[in-house]
């Protein structure tokens, strides 16, 4: 059982390895986890993905394959060569890509990643959904969405914080629900509208905790992850 502190992943949104790297090394010892998505990936490529890896923390790849089957199962299994621990899959992508993605996992050499969808964009609202020609509301499509998954294999979804009940409530303890648009109780909500505290997303039952500017764009990364480290280790 990970303690809340491991729960952390920080964002590591740079297309700078070096920046990459200094953050890394910075908050290593306050958190659980880092995350690397397409800004960093496709700056830096596999080689620059594996030299965050090797850093030792679990690295979720935020690389959102969306494609046919045969090439997200390529892509799964390139990206697990990596060594990440977790990477993601758009949901959108239908049941036979999440069941390629899964078996891909399963089947590549080393230890096996976990596999999560992404369900909605928070991005997108029901006129957004409509205009794709999906069936909304949103927070029913995340439903449909996550049931798929679960039912394809995988292991849980990226969701917002405000999604965590019901997701929990429908698919159970063992569905990782890992959360993006965290901010610690002294820092400001920047672009994202529908925020929660680090303490409020655990206690609703988050698994994971996806941070980013709030720490890395600290005057102090290191003791913005400290800190924020103390205010979970000291929630009830
Ligand atoms: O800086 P901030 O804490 O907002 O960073 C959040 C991270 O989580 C970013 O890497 C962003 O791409 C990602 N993310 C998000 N909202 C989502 C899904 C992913 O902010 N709905």
């Amino acid at each position: 059982m990970p303690s809340p502190k491991e729960r952390v992943y920080v964002a590591l949104d740079t297309p700078n390895l070096d920046r990459a790297l200094a953050w890394a090394a910075a908050v290593g010892d306050h958190v659980g986890g880092l995350k690397l998505g397409l800004e960093f990936i496709h700056a830096n490529g596999p080689a620059g993905v594996e030299r965050v890896v090797a850093l030792g923390l679990p690295v979720f790849l935020d690389v959102k394959f969306h494609d046919i089957p045969k090439t997200v199962a390529g892509a799964v299994c390139a990206a697990c060569r990596t060594g990440a621990a977790i990477i993601n899959v758009h949901a959108a992508g239908g049941p036979a890509m999440l069941e390629a993605a899964a078996r891909a996992a399963r089947d590549a050499p080393g230890a096996r990643p976990k596999i999560i969808a992404v369900t909605v964009l928070t991005s997108l609202d029901d006129d957004d959904l409509a205009a794709t020609g999906q069936q909304g509301p949103v927070g029913e499509q995340v439903l449909r969405l996550a049931g798929l998954a679960q039912e394809c294999g995988l292991d849980g979804v990226v969701c917002s914080a405000h999604e965590i009940g019901a997701l929990r409530r429908r698919f159970g303890p063992d569905f990782l629900l890992v959360v993006p648009g965290i901010r610690p109780s002294w820092t400001e909500s920047g672009d994202q509208k529908r925020v929660m505290t680090p303490a409020e997303a655990l206690a609703a039952g988050a698994d994971i905790l996806v941070v980013g500017r709030a720490i890395t764009q600290a005057d102090d990364p290191a003791a913005a992850a400290r800190r924020l480290a103390a205010e979970l280790e000291g929630a009830p």
